[in-house]
């Protein structure tokens, strides 16, 4: 069986530190923002090459925090894109305000850069940019159509930890960074964690007081807050992991070039990399027309696979209030019922891929006879 994620693989590779750190916590008795919090915020702030790193307790809760110091609130629109995980749009909703959708690039499935100008409103505020699968969006025109405008650019850099837009790293672009550590992203803890990396001091003070009850000092409460901290533990197991996670990104990337050698590109559209990004492939993406049957076709023959994501969020019944409607964004519809997530994580074998890439090549023949 060839599994989609295989974090037992992972595990095993680094039990022995990854004890030793869990256990130095448990021996400290330590247990929430203490000082694998602090040193894991300078080691992933230096990771992403930006002078502040806030430890949340998920993702989620970074993009809450992030549009929170950007100021937004009810009556706000925040652009974003229909093609992601929801969270992305249940944190701009948790402020009260309106998201709004841009359609995907096909060819990235990241924001289309040419269709933002028409979703501005005298009401918007601020671009929030998904770097999908770890590929970045086009970041160029979004700063400077953010900067023409004074809008805040909140990246949802969730899926992309290492990636880089121009040499630069996804999270370090925009105003803030969120990222997501949930066990299966490309830095997994052991558990919820995340973080918002910023450039802003100020950005950076504010959201450390939201995330700890919109405290400056204990009892003193600024802010209207929350309890969004990151657990040592967790912060413990993330510095660990951290130490090698520029070896699996580049195992990742490996294992993205040789899925290209070997699949058939008449099978299955092979996903591509801008010219300007630094892809992390989170998510080995490929497209098919038949995709539902190659599903099946892979499960037969043990492949496990995904589908990220099956429902673009314009039309999931949560967010129906929003009056979107199926037509409006073709491209993320067509995607969405087209991708299909193939095995993908460091300790994948080249043996293992041309596995997938054969059972894809039976798959195909067997639906066509
Ligand atoms: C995982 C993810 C999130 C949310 O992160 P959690 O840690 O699960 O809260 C947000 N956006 C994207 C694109 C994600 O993949």
């Amino acid at each position: 069986m060839i599994p989609l994620v295989d974090l037992q693989a992972q595990y095993q590779t680094i039990s022995h530190e990854i004890e030793e750190a869990v256990l130095r916590v448990l021996r400290s008795c330590h247990y929430v923002l203490g000082p694998e919090v602090s040193a894991f915020e300078r080691e992933f702030a230096a990771y992403c090459h930006t002078t502040h790193a806030i430890g949340s307790s998920n993702g989620t809760s970074a993009l809450h925090l992030a549009l929170l110091a950007s100021g937004i609130g009810p009556g706000d629109e925040v652009i974003t894109v229909p093609f992601t995980f929801v969270a992305t749009v249940a944190a701009i909703n948790y402020t009260g305000a309106r998201p709004v959708f841009v359609d995907i690039d096909p060819s990235t499935f990241t924001i289309d850069v040419t269709r933002i100008e028409q979703a501005i409103t005298p009401r918007t505020r601020a671009l929030l940019p998904v770097h999908l699968y770890g590929h970045t969006a086009d970041l160029d025109p979004i700063v400077d159509i953010a900067k023409r405008h004074s809008f805040k650019v909140i990246e949802d850099a969730a899926q992309a930890h290492g990636a880089e837009y121009k040499g630069r790293r996804a999270g370090s672009i925009g105003d803030f960074g969120c990222f997501s550590f949930y066990p299966g992203k490309n830095l997994g803890a052991a558990g919820e964690a995340g973080a918002v990396v910023t450039n802003s001091d100020e950005g950076a003070r504010v959201i450390r007081m939201l995330r700890d009850w919109g405290q400056d000092r204990k009892y003193n409460h600024q802010l209207k807050g929350f309890n969004y901290r990151l657990e040592e533990i967790q912060a413990a197991v993330l510095r660990v992991k951290l130490r090698h996670l520029e070896r699996w990104t580049i195992a990742r990337r490996n294992h993205a070039a040789t899925y290209a050698q070997r699949l058939d590109p008449a099978l299955v559209a092979l996903p591509r990399a801008a010219e300007w990004t630094r892809h992390v492939y989170h998510v080995y993406a490929v497209r098919s027309p038949r995709r539902d049957n190659l599903q099946q076709e892979l499960e037969r023959r043990n492949i496990r696979t995904g589908i990220h994501y099956p429902i673009p969020v314009h039309l999931q019944p949560a967010f129906a209030d929003l009056g979107y409607k199926q037509g409006d964004f073709p491209q993320s519809e067509r995607a969405a019922a087209e991708v299909l997530s193939l095995p993908m994580y460091a300790e994948l074998t080249d043996t293992a891929i041309e596995q997938v890439a054969s059972s894809i090549q039976e798959a195909c023949a067997s639906s066509r006879s």
